[in-house]
């Protein structure tokens, strides 16, 4: 990493204006997130100039609503316009094929009631999870074996475990205090059973950890200087949109992939490589050459469930023990509004 300490916090904690990075509906970005090696691999693969593109570009714009023809069940267009200027007139945009890889908060569901009257079967489950994230300076505790640990976590594991946490260093830091461990580091606490952390106050913070974790662990929280604001994103179910049941009815030219399927519980770092196994699938299908077009999103839709299915079972398996569990079937749209 090339940034400074001070950029570095810029970067991570410009809470009044999370957008400006191009990244709305995204506050994921504001955790620490671990990528699977293999997610690291196919994007390497899919995406050979990506570190520079990542470092350089930033697209700015949204879409706004589909054009579709209704008789021929066919997605033919997106309308977009200028992220910043929400009065600019919208622009379109023609595609042989589009795909939508809006994330979690896709509208796509939305457009597609509208557009062609489908409705996406649905699932979400709810398990009462939240992240709270803030970036830190250790401190000795005067446990030498705890003050030698550069990564330190304690894995959730409802029912019995409701309450994790993970320490990442993140850069060096020059400093005169002997104290320090010379390090900013990431620290997320996380909680699920709708056990939340406090996140009103580093005070009131404190005294969930020192009820919730062990007294060692705890000592790490109280000698920590604080740097950055407490982060807290607490929207986080596995949310899954059952594209493939669909069919024929789903529309031509035109797929959701990543996130816009399903969400996950983030605690199993599975979010990015799920998406970026979809996308080498969808590739896959391209290259092997032998699809007509119209097919393409019918044939894609039945594998990328099946990698959604994988990852599903995943996630829901082990959420499943959490005792306040709420799992809510139906329209996606209708969901997210009563939920
Ligand atoms: C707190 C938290 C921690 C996580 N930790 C991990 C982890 O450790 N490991 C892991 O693998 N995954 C993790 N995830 C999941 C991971 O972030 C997602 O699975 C992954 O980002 C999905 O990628 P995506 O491309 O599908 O969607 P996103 O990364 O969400 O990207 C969607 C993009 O579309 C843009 N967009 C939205 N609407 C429009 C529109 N109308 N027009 C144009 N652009 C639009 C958004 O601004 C965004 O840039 C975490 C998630 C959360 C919430």
């Amino acid at each position: 990493m090339k940034s400074t300490p001070n950029q570095l916090l810029d970067y991570r904690c410009r809470l009044g204006s999370p957008t400006s990075l191009g990244r709305s509906g995204v506050s994921q970005m504001y955790h620490l997130n671990v990528l699977e090696g293999e997610g690291h691999k196919i994007l390497q693969e899919l995406f050979p100039q990506l570190k520079d593109k990542l470092l350089n570009e930033y697209d700015i714009h949204e879409a706004v609503q589909l054009i579709v023809d209704q008789s021929l069940n066919i997605v033919k267009d997106i309308k977009y316009r200028q992220k910043h200027h929400v009065d600019s007139s919208s622009i379109d945009l023609y595609g042989d094929f589009i795909i939508n890889c809006t994330g979690r908060n896709t509208s796509s569901v939305k457009w597609l009631k509208e557009s062609f009257n489908l409705i996406v079967p649905a699932i979400q489950i709810h398990f009462g999870l939240d992240y709270v994230t803030f970036i830190g300076e250790r401190f000795k505790t005067g446990d030498p074996s705890l003050d030698s640990k550069h990564i330190i976590g304690y894995a959730l594991n409802a029912p019995d475990k409701n309450a994790g946490f993970g320490i990442t260093p993140i850069r060096e830091i020059k400093t005169m205090d002997e104290n320090s461990l010379g390090a900013l580091s990431i620290l997320l606490l996380q909680c699920v059973n709708y056990e939340y952390p406090s996140n009103d106050s580093y005070e009131n913070l404190l005294e969930w950890i020192k009820e919730k974790l062990d007294p060692e662990y705890y000592s790490i929280f109280k000698s920590k200087k604080v740097c950055s604001p407490l982060v807290s994103y607490r929207r986080m179910i596995d949310d899954r949109k059952r594209v493939g049941q669909l069919g024929k009815k789903w529309p031509q030219n035109y797929v959701l992939l990543g996130d816009a399927i399903c969400t996950f519980n983030p605690t199993y770092g599975q979010g990015m490589t799920h998406a970026c196994r979809q996308a080498r699938e969808l590739r896959k299908i391209f290259q092997e050459n032998c699809h007509k077009l119209k097919d393409i999103s019918h044939i894609f839709n039945r594998r990328a469930s099946a990698i959604t299915e994988e990852c599903w079972l995943l996630s829901t398996t082990n959420d499943w023990k959490t005792l306040t569990l709420k799992i809510i079937k139906g329209d996606p749209e209708v969901l997210t509004r009563f939920v």
